[in-house]
C-alpha cells in the first residue's frame, strides 16, 4: 500500500492536504480498510501540520477525512450518510463517480442556485442537495424520508 499514507504521516503540508482530499473522495473499499488501519498513527503524525486555508480551515477537511477512515472502519453505515458532514461534496461529482443519480435537478431563489434529488447507487437513499454561494461553492445533504 502506498502513498496516501505515506502522505498523510509525512508532515509535509502539501503531501498531507493532497492525500486528505484524496480520502475525501476516496471509494475503494480495500484502501479504505488499509488506511483505516491506521488512523491512530495519522492523526499523531498530522498534528500540528499547519494545513492553512483561508476561508475554511483545512484542517476542518483533514478531520473529516479521518472521521471517515473511522467511520468505514466501525461498518458505521454507508458512505452516503456522511454527505451532510461535509461542504464540498459536488453532487455532479458524485454522480460521475457513480456514487450516486441525480434524479431531479430544481432551482432555488430564482435562478441563482441549483438544487438536486439525488439518489445513492448503493443503498438506495435520497437526497435533497442545495448548492450554495458564500465566498466558495457548497452544498448542503438532506436525507429524504
Ligand atoms: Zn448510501
Amino acid at each position: 500500500m502506498g502513498t496516501l499514507l505515506d502522505d498523510l504521516t509525512s508532515g509535509d503540508p502539501t503531501r498531507v492536504w493532497s492525500a486528505t482530499s484524496a480520502v475525501v473522495y476516496l471509494r475503494d473499499p480495500q484502501e479504505l480498510d488499509d488506511l483505516a488501519l491506521h488512523v491512530t498513527e495519522i492523526r499523531r503524525r498530522t498534528k500540528g501540520v499547519e494545513l492553512g486555508g483561508a476561508l475554511v480551515p483545512n484542517a476542518e477537511r483533514l478531520r473529516f477525512a479521518l472521521h471517515k477512515l473511522a467511520y468505514h472502519r466501525g461498518r458505521a453505515g454507508c458512505l452516503c450518510r456522511l454527505y451532510p458532514e461535509h461542504l464540498f461534496y459536488d453532487p455532479q461529482k458524485e454522480g460521475a463517480a457513480g456514487n450516486v443519480r441525480i434524479e431531479e435537478t430544481f432551482y432555488l431563489d430564482g435562478n441563482w442556485v441549483d438544487g438536486y434529488v439525488c439518489v445513492c447507487t448503493v443503498c438506495g437513499t435520497r437526497y435533497r442537495v442545495e448548492e450554495r454561494e458564500y465566498h466558495y461553492t457548497w452544498w448542503g445533504w438532506k436525507a429524504l424520508a
